[in-house]
């Protein structure tokens, strides 16, 4: 049966302290103990229902963390600072000294940096593979591999993993998978297909109005419990928490997310269609042309479509730019990294958000400068923007006139 994750975030019910709608927002770093044997309970991790410090948890966070467990349909979640918060405690928490990690190779530029480039510090080696090849992952895994990484929808070139065959494979391993479901909130559920700790950067979709960062670990309890402990938690002790005022605004914005996530992906499918029939180089899994379209359509829930990004191929850095800029000046969206917008955002992911990644492993994953990602916004009317996208991609002769449909 399909998980549907909207339906258990309708489910939720919160009361305020004086019966207010929404939650209470907790105001306080600390908190007050009527005896001190309670206090060290507290810090020992046995005492349920009591705050002792924000940085371990807050009310405002643990409600915000509730929702995620039910987004993703986790017994418990944690939320951070930002995503690279929730990526970088979990692979901490996850990985020691000298560790191995196999990861997809097409993944977030801050997240394949931390990999390569911070972790050399703890000699800790990253196996950067084509994670859609469950062969090539199995052949990547030695002794000591932590886990397995990869993002569900990737980041930028929207490949598609098959989560239940690398959730079997690290099963078999007696190892994590670890998916960064940023990309497709409520359009696959993760951990129901299988992946042992589901990310999201909160930063994009889920909360959906590009003023703020954050992020959430989605998983077992006591995973999450574990990133909390006080000895040798990494969340606790790295310190990426979320402020409790941004929890309780995200845990607001969530309410929408099923409305706005149908109605991205709708307008994505629209633009995406009408792009391909213009004979432009479109990437979006909801095409039947994109190599991960039927792997997705099995493992996704139904209801929310293929999601809201997708890519142009339109040559070079130098036509990409103009584009943008022009696309920009018509009101189109904004010429911006991040995703999840109301409005569209556009950016040249090898020049910037995957710039940490070297240009001839970018080649070699098919990653071309003139590459565009876009996340495409809830536009009242899409046949309108698709009209003056086109128009613009006239002008600069990207499209050709005998060429449009
Ligand atoms: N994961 C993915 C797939 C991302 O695209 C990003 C940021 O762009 C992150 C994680 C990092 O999230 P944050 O910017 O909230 O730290």
């Amino acid at each position: 049966m399909e998980f549907k994750g909207a339906n258990n975030l309708q489910d939720l019910q919160y009361f305020g302290e004086y019966g207010g709608v929404n939650p209470s927002i907790s105001d306080s770093s600390t908190y007050t103990f009527l005896s001190a044997k309670t206090m060290f309970d507290t810090f020992e991790g046995n005492t349920e229902g009591c705050y002792l410090y924000s940085r371990h948890s807050s009310p405002s966070n643990l409600y915000l963390g509730e929702a995620m467990a039910a987004l993703e349909g986790t017994e418990s979640a944690n939320v951070y600072a930002s995503g690279m918060g929730a990526i970088t405690a979990t692979i901490m928490q996850l990985c020691n000294a000298g560790d191995h990690i196999v990861s997809s190779r097409t993944i977030y530029g801050g997240t394949y940096a931390f990999m390569k480039n911070y972790l050399k510090k703890f000699n800790i080696k990253t196996a950067f593979v084509d994670a859609t090849q469950i062969a090539l992952v199995e052949q990547a895994i030695t002794s000591k591999t932590k886990m397995i990484y990869c993002e569900s929808i990737s980041n930028p070139l929207l490949e598609v993993v098959d989560i239940k065959a690398l959730a079997s494979l690290a099963k078999s391993k007696g190892i994590p998978l670890v998916v960064d479901n940023t990309f497709s909130p409520l359009t696959i559920s993760a951990a129901r297909l299988g992946a042992d700790i589901v990310i999201h950067s909160l930063t994009k979709f889920i909360n959906g109005t590009s003023d703020c960062v954050a992020g959430a670990v989605c998983g077992t309890k006591s995973f999450c419990l574990a990133l909390k402990d006080v000895n040798n938690g990494s969340g606790m002790l790295l310190g990426s928490t979320l402020d409790s005022l941004r929890s309780a605004s995200i845990l607001k914005n969530m309410r929408t997310l099923h409305i706005r996530i149908k109605k991205h992906s709708e307008n994505a499918l629209y633009l995406a269609q009408r792009f391909e029939q213009d004979g432009l180089k479109v990437g979006y899994p909801g095409l039947k042309s994109h190599p991960g379209h039927t792997v997705l359509k099995n493992q996704m829930n139904q209801d929310y479509g293929f999601g809201g990004l997708l890519t142009l191929e339109v040559g070079s850095l130098k036509r990409a730019n103009a584009l943008m800029e022009m696309m920009q000046d018509q009101k189109l969206g904004y010429l911006a990294v991040s995703l999840g917008f109301y409005k569209t955002l556009f950016s040249a992911p090898g020049t910037s958000t995957s710039s940490e990644i070297p240009l001839e492993e970018q080649m070699a994953m098919g990653l071309g400068d003139g590459l565009i990602r876009f996340s495409i916004g809830l536009d009242n009317d899409i046949h309108r923007t698709y009209g003056t996208m086109k128009n613009c991609m006239l002008q600069l002769g990207i499209l050709s006139q005998n060429k449009v449909s």
